[in-house]
């Protein structure tokens, strides 16, 4: 992907996928290929009746290039030529596929003014047929709807072989983050090509710390959720000593990075991002799990400027409304009243932490931020909310209100008059243009990455220490296998606490998020 490439605006782009949990092949281990999980090989060969243009060039900086997006795992791929009105691309590319997904091609066109999208097509394809389907699939504009030429494919599925999935699958390209658990490494998948994150989790330490069931939720929620501002998981697999998780790779960087760098957003901007994320956690707590670690560096920007919500290693899951747990977890800028005073909280305390990071995008620091941890609590308790003069009146009033909005259901919050130029309906379908795009050259690129980590040689350290005993190598069974909803309900039962230092308790803000504390 080049550089002019990356950064096109995909406003344009068709639907996003809905957040369907139970589908066939639903991501899991390599063991446990359910029916469509392989590898989707995908022909480009050319393009005609493009619309507006008749392509005859063959300098490549005047043509058209063609975006595959296959479950949030995007190519970039330019044409070869062009030729009395045909453009050519002759190209074979290779995606993983682990769930239904759809699989879309658009094709843009450079001008002076900016990319513009001149077509797309959503082509829904049946991963269990293993036939070469090579047809011309229509495009339409997305301004329009209207026909946009049509382009020629060749897809072809493979299902993948019975053989376990090992780190041996993979190259490790850079390390993109590091705390207590292990790493979380930027790999390339050996067979496909194909750019991933890799969150490596050493088994020893989880078992130390009685973090069993919160590992093998946070791989349960991944790996049922299919929202369109959640990261995506494509497969997960262990050895004896560790657990891998692998996930799209979103390379726009944390959010974290993005206010550090400028301090504050522009009020268009925090709305934006509270907007998807709001919907990310409705998600969420529609399939009653509750998020429990909103905070800039779990927020990815994806290279269009979307918000890709990482980290689910604190969710609580089998929350029905109004269900009650006491586990005292999350980061203290962040903590909810209810959470302090330890009589139990909700889902609500979601919607807190979001009111929260809103103000954190808005002026810059969490409001009620103390480098002493306990003032910090007390005035969470008891101190009313400062606002800069500049500051909307509709924003002071959502975030005041944000105590109480959110205690019947999201959609309170949505009403809310700060909301009021939101389509919740297009910002779901990935319809609003984002208000910044991150600059990222390639599909590689870890420079909105800290060089902290980036900088350091990637690889798999071997675990030294005693072998884990064949009754604990069972607890984590359900990691690889899919597991059944009876198992996961039995096994999900999370107690403890689990709190993370304040990230802001040096230097202001630039310490990096430091890993939760266990009892
Ligand atoms: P935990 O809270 O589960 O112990 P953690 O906070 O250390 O773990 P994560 O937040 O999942 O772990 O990952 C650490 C960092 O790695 C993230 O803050 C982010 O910068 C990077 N990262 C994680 N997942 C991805 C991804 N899919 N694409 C790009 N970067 C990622
Ligand atoms: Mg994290």
């Amino acid at each position: 992907m080049d550089k002019q490439s990356a950064t096109l605006s995909k406003a344009s782009e068709p639907p996003a996928p809905s957040n369907i949990a139970n589908r066939p092949g639903t991501p899991g281990s390599a063991e446990a290929n359910g029916p469509g999980q392989g590898m989707l090989l995908i022909r480009i060969v050319e393009a005609k009746n493009l619309p507006g243009c008749s392509f005859s060039d063959k300098d490549p900086a005047k043509l058209p290039y063609c975006v595959i997006e296959v479950d949030k795992n995007d190519l970039v791929v330019p044409a070869k030529e062009a030729l009395n009105g045909i453009v050519t691309w002759q190209y074979r590319s290779h995606f993983d596929v682990s769930r239904q997904c759809d699989i879309t091609l658009s094709v843009y066109h450079k001008t002076a003014a900016g990319d513009k999208m001149l077509g797309s097509v959503v082509v829904n394809h049946n991963f269990t047929d293993q036939n070469l389907n090579d047809g011309w699939y229509a495009l339409t504009s997305q301004d329009d709807g209207k026909p946009a030429g049509e382009l020629h494919l060749q897809l072809v599925f493979k299902r993948a072989a019975k053989k376990p999935m090992s780190i041996e699958d993979f190259d490790l390209l850079k390390v993109i983050g590091k705390g207590s658990f292990g790493k979380v490494m930027q790999v390339r998948k050996k067979d496909t090509n194909r750019i991933y994150a890799m969150k490596i989790i050493k088994k020893s330490h989880i078992v130390e710390r009685s973090e069993v069931s919160h590992t093998l939720a946070e791989r349960m929620v991944l790996a049922r959720i299919n929202h369109p501002f959640v990261v995506p998981l494509k497969f997960s697999f262990q050895s004896p000593e560790k657990l891998y998780l692998v996930l799209a790779f979103v390379n726009g960087g944390e959010l974290f990075h993005h206010l550090q760098n400028e301090g504050r957003f522009a009020e268009e901007r925090a709305k934006f991002y509270t907007a998807e994320l709001l919907t990310a956690l409705e998600c969420l707590h529609n399939y009653d799990i509750i998020y429990r670690d909103l905070k800039p560096e779990n927020i990815l920007l994806d290279y269009t400027g979307h918000i890709a919500l990482c980290d689910f290693g604190l969710c609580k899951l089998n929350m029905k409304d109004g269900n009650k747990t006491n586990t005292f977890c999350g980061t203290p800028e962040y903590l909810a009243p209810e959470l302090l005073i330890n009589k139990g909280y909700t889902k609500v305390v979601d919607w807190w932490t979001l009111g929260i990071l809103l103000y954190e995008m808005l002026v810059g620091l969490p409001p009620f931020y103390d480098e002493n941890v306990n003032e910090m609590y007390r005035k969470i308790l008891s101190d009313e909310l400062k606002f800069p003069d500049d500051m909307s009146s509709q924003a002071k009033d959502i975030l005041r209100q944000a105590k109480r909005l959110g205690r019947n259901g999201p959609e309170e919050i949505k009403q809310h008059p700060f909301f009021a130029n939101i389509n919740w309906q297009k910002l779901y379908l990935r319809k609003y243009t984002p208000p910044f795009r991150p600059n990222v050259a390639s599909a590689t690129d870890t420079s909105n990455f800290d060089t902290e980590f980036t900088s350091e040689i990637p690889m798999d350290s071997v675990s030294e220490g005693s072998a884990l005993s064949q009754s604990v190598q069972q607890q984590f069974q359900g990691f690889t296998y899919q597991a059944t909803q009876e198992h996961l309900a039995g096994s999900l039962q999370a107690t403890g606490s689990l709190i993370a230092p304040s990230r802001l308790g040096g230097a202001l803000p630039s310490n990096r998020p430091t890993q939760p504390l266990r009892k």
